[in-house]
């Protein structure tokens, strides 16, 4: 395929169809881009919707405009204001980041030198120094790998296809315009070759489709059969007293790690409430809080007692009028939802 006509002829949709975001400049513009926001964006990007990630990269350039800002900020006002975005380790791995580039006097301007920061990853390295730096990177997210699977009817299937997607996103990167054509295939898998019912006359690229010519672009990416996810049990405990609750912060490292929470249980492969941390009188809410992880599946009971009094144990007693403003994760908002919502008796 001659990549220049390819690169074109996508470059040109993209200048008509480019998706405004807060992060980026007109399609075409010659003014510098915040490695900042590019950064910041991708790390929220990861896994979640540009809808979603919106009020939140907006909120974060507010409260700290530069990544020497962020750098300065409070780890738990970040984590706060990271509540509700979910996969948590990133909002570590962001405040790290930010501490690295800080301290070494910026971001680094190459993709190999991107690499060395903490957090960033391939996608993110080759991302930020396509969009920032305009180098010639090979930006790869699920997207792109839809696309080239159509494009060339791929048939190895996902995950071990993923090295032979890559080699064609590598093989049709031009030299021209290199951030613009990464986020304009971006853009093309995002919404025009869509998981379901691509919109094949609206694409630039259909007159090279492999898959648009044999007729069921659907099919591709071809993908292996899904391993069964396991479900997890768990106990979450409202303890209230005095018109507060007893929050907690998770340890550092693993789930939901460093976030603000109910005090829980392990999320065990078996069912077992685990040690309550106060003896009393407990009431388990009829229906527990379903949630969906990247590897597991976690039912969680949710436990409520009211106290006479607070009980000398650790943690932080919040108010429960204000539970909204507590920087609880998702998973612990709606167990705190399901211990105060009214019961139909
Ligand atoms: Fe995707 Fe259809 Fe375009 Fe092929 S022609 S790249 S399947 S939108």
């Amino acid at each position: 395929m001659p990549v220049d006509s390819a690169a074109r002829e996508i470059l040109e949709w993209y200048d008509a169809n480019a998706r405004a975001m807060p992060w980026r400049r007109p399609p075409g513009a010659n003014v510098a881009v915040d490695p900042y926001r590019v950064w910041l964006s991708e790390i929220m990007l990861q896994q979640t919707t540009v809808a979603m990630a919106t009020p939140y990269f907006e909120k974060f350039t507010e409260a700290w405009p530069t990544v020497d800002a962020l750098a300065g900020a409070e780890d738990a006002a970040v984590m706060s204001a990271w509540a509700g975005l979910g996969y948590y380790a990133r909002a570590r791995n962001l405040l790290a980041c930010a501490r690295e580039v800080t301290a070494r006097g910026g971001f680094p301007g190459s993709e190999a030198d991107l690499l060395t920061l903490p957090g960033v990853g391939p996608y993110t390295a080759a991302a930020v120094a396509s969009i920032a730096f305009d180098e010639v990177a090979v930006v790869v997210d699920g997207n792109v790998e839809r696309v080239m699977a159509r494009l060339f009817a791929v048939e190895t299937p996902l995950p071990q296809g993923k090295s032979e997607l890559r080699a064609h996103a590598a093989a049709l990167t031009p030299t021209i315009r290199p951030g613009d054509y990464a986020q304009a295939v971006m853009d093309l898998g995002a919404t025009v070759c869509t998981p379901r019912s691509p919109s094949c006359g609206r694409c630039p690229w259909q007159g090279r489709c492999a898959a648009f010519a044999a007729g069921h672009p659907e099919r591709y990416p071809v993908k292996a059969p899904k391993a069964a996810r396991p479900t997890r049990y768990g106990t979450a405990w409202w303890i209230e007293a005095d018109g507060h609750v007893l929050l907690v912060r998770r340890p550092p490292k693993g789930l939901l790690g460093g976030m603000v929470a109910l005090p829980a249980s392990e999320f065990a492969l078996a069912r077992g409430d685990g040690a309550a941390p106060v003896e009393a009188s407990w009431t388990t809410v009829p229906e527990p809080v379903r949630h969906a992880f990247t590897h597991f599946d976690l039912v969680l009971e949710v436990a409520t007692t009211r106290l006479p009094r607070r009980p000398d144990i650790d943690g932080e007693w919040h108010p429960i009028a204000a539970i909204d403003a507590a920087g609880l994760p998702t998973l612990f908002r709606r167990a705190a939802e399901a211990a105060t919502a009214p019961r139909l008796l």
